[in-house]
């Protein structure tokens, strides 16, 4: 089982696979801490692994 329709073009994550996240989670954070983001680009995901 893996988390539905999560696209992911980070190719060098241990859990990516043709554009596909295929972790069985995953955790997304603000990037320097806090539970609030302005951006896209201030979220950061932490289950990221690399291979
Ligand atoms: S764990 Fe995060 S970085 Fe890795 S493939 Fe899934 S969404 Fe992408």
């Amino acid at each position: 089982m893996t988390v539905q329709n999560v696209k992911c073009t980070v190719s060098n994550c241990a859990y990516w696979h043709n554009d596909v996240c295929r972790a069985d989670a995953i955790e997304v954070n603000v990037q320097n801490g806090g539970r609030t983001s302005r951006t896209s680009k201030d979220t950061i995901c932490e289950t990221f692994k690399p291979r």
